[in-house]
């Protein structure tokens, strides 16, 4: 009979790896993190955390860090591309707050990593350790790493992303979905923009691409900017490739002039091959899982790719929790949870018009609350605690 607390091996420090090596650490769980990178480095790139994700974050005591960190935008407005006229405009800040339960943040991706960091003791961070092979053999996983290093785990989490090897061991190759479309990604200094007032955060919608904009910090000093472009030619998906600055901006020349002198002063960009993959039949195998971009890798227009990781993290301790011994059962509970929610999130963010106009409904995303929501073949709760929240 194994123990009350499994070992855990999580395969990846990325967003989903941390948040839940956090969120079992915080539950005793005795848990060590195999990261391939030997050192983190601040990409430049923004992340919208929604209420969904927050509630999360705050139970590993991570909010006020948070929130000291990033930017709460007082509201989220969609405007089109050419006239600016307003489609849309979801009131964040206090008022999001009040319904969901959680703010809703923006920041940058380098201090949710760092904030994240925290919540995992340092010494359970393993960097270097690339995961090469993994197998069952009958009593506990052995990991194989590329320095020649081994490990025992009793369960293993793959929070390893879209080119998750755990995924492809587990399961064999799942070809990329490559979308024919280019995201460029910028952040620069507000000063550089010249007085030039930007909402908290929008979305600019074009016929065939779109801009979102937001602050990155509480006092407004850092901009971040995402264009999606169509480019049927690159296939390239890395967050370190750097892009053409007078390509970025001539991909958005016929859009409104806030947006052109944004552009304008963009001083560098980088430039990644927007991809998805359709929902896996399975996310475990015996006692080894995956999750976050390993099980459901999205495109990132709706902002819910690292928000689902973090809600799955969340759940899977949730399941672990319960599980009296049954670890692979605990896992099967856990995917059997969460694929509904994951997959309706693949199929919205591929189509790319969530919230575009005031007609689409945006509770049932930011409403939910991976901490209460009912696991697989539990009794559903008789109330919800926010509006929309965990009813899909
Ligand atoms: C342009 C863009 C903008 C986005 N904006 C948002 C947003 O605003 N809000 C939002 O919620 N989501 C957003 N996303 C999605 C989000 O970035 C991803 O969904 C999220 O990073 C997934 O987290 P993860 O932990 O599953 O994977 P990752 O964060 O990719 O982490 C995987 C980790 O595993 C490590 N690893 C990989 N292979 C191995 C191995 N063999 N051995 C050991 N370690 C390994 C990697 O080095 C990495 O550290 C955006 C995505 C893009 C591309």
């Amino acid at each position: 009979m194994p123990d009350e607390h499994p070992r855990v091996a999580v395969i990846g420090a990325g967003i989903g790896g941390l948040t839940v090596a956090g969120a079992l650490t915080a539950r005793g769980f005795p848990v060590q993190v195999y990261e391939q990178a030997s050192a983190f480095s601040r990409i430049g790139a923004g992340i919208q955390q929604s209420a969904n994700a927050v509630k999360v974050l705050r139970e590993l005591g991570l909010e006020p860090t948070l929130r000291a960190r990033g930017f709460v935008p007082a509201s989220f407005v969609h405007r089109a591309a050419g006239t600016g006229e307003v489609t849309n405009d979801i009131p964040l800040g206090a008022r999001a707050e009040g319904r969901y339960g959680a703010p809703y943040l923006a920041l940058h991706r380098g201090d949710l990593h760092d904030v994240l960091l925290a919540a995992v003791p340092a010494g359970a961070i393993h960097r270097g350790r690339r995961l090469v092979g993994l197998e069952q053999p009958g009593d506990g996983v052995e990991l194989a790493f590329a320095d020649g290093s081994r490990a025992r785990a009793d369960v293993v989490v793959g929070a390893d992303g879209v080119h998750s090897l755990v995924r492809e061991t587990l399961f064999g190759p799942h070809e990329l979905r490559f979308s024919g479309k280019a995201g460029y990604r910028a952040t620069l200094p507000a000063s550089a923009l010249g007085g030039e007032r930007l909402d908290d955060n929008t979305k600019w919608w074009g016929p065939d691409r779109h801009l979102i904009v937001y602050y990155l910090t509480a006092a407004r000093d850092e901009v971040y900017a995402m264009g999606t472009v169509p480019e049927p030619d690159f296939d390239l998906e890395s967050w370190s490739a750097k892009g053409d600055v007078d390509v970025f901006c001539a991909a958005f020349a016929d859009f409104h002039p806030t947006v052109r002198t944004l552009l304008g002063s963009v001083p560098l960009v980088h430039k990644w091959a927007l991809a998805d993959r359709d929902p896996l039949p399975r996310w475990s195998d015996g006692d080894v899982v995956v999750m976050g971009d390993a099980a459901h890798p999205m495109m990132p227009h709706m902002g819910q790719g690292a928000a689902m990781a973090v809600e799955d993290a969340a759940v899977l301790v949730r399941c672990l929790e319960a599980a009296a011994g049954d670890w692979s059962g605990a896992l099967r509970r856990f995917e059997e949870t969460r694929r509904a929610r994951t997959s309706e999130m693949q199929a919205i963010s591929a189509g790319n018009s969530f919230a575009r106009t005031g007609k689409d409904a945006v509770d049932f995303v930011y409403g939910y609350d991976a901490w209460t929501t009912p696991l697989a073949g539990a009794p559903a709760p008789t109330t919800t605690s926010t509006p929309g929240g965990n009813d899909r």
